[in-house]
């Protein structure tokens, strides 16, 4: 198995200085890799009776999509406020200064849908506290959280103590 660390590349100071960027792209670069990390999922997943991936904007698209086709169940995107062209569910959640809103398409879920949601990394978990609340409120089960990166140290799991988060790597 490729030590997945070995393709996280660390970026200091971006998107602003003091945070360290964790690039996934010499991961999603290498196939061998690539598909390592999605089979770890797919091998998790396949039995758990998962109806729909959601996957958050925009590397959760990357690794939910590939995840998706390869449990062959559905995508569905979790967006930015604004960039979804039907009507849509939305949530808020805390950034350093002021709010974000996440959204979906208000008919992307139906009640009982066993949902997986995907992102490449959890920091303060702000998002997908928020993406979790959505998919709650369209009355889906949120069978649990899957990241390649989880960053320990911010303590993100701890706003999701009502979801199982499983992360592959962790600094
Ligand atoms: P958070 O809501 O704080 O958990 O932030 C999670 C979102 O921000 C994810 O979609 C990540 O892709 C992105 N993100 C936050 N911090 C980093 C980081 N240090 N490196 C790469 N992506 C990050």
């Amino acid at each position: 198995m490729p030590d997945i660390k070995k393709y996280i590349r660390d970026i200091p100071d971006f998107p602003k200085k003091g945070i360290i960027f964790k690039d996934i792209t010499p991961l999603l670069k290498d196939p061998a890799a690539f598909s390592e990390v999605i089979d770890i999922f797919y091998q998790r997943y396949k039995d758990k009776n998962i109806d729909y991936i959601a996957g958050i904007e925009a590397r959760g698209f990357i690794v939910g999509s590939a995840l998706a086709l390869k449990l062959n169940k559905g995508f569905i995107p979790i967006r930015k406020k604004g960039k979804l062209p039907y009507k849509t569910v939305s949530a808020d959640y805390d950034l350093e200064y002021g709010i974000d809103t996440i959204q979906m398409h208000c008919d992307a879920l139906e009640k009982g849908n066993r949902v997986l949601l995907v992102d490449d990394l959890i920091a303060t978990g702000g998002t997908l506290e928020a993406a979790a609340k959505m998919i709650g409120q369209q009355n889906a089960d949120l069978v649990e959280i899957a990241l390649i990166i989880e960053l320990e140290f911010l303590k993100g799991k701890d706003r999701l103590t009502d979801f199982p988060v499983f992360s592959l790597i962790k600094y």
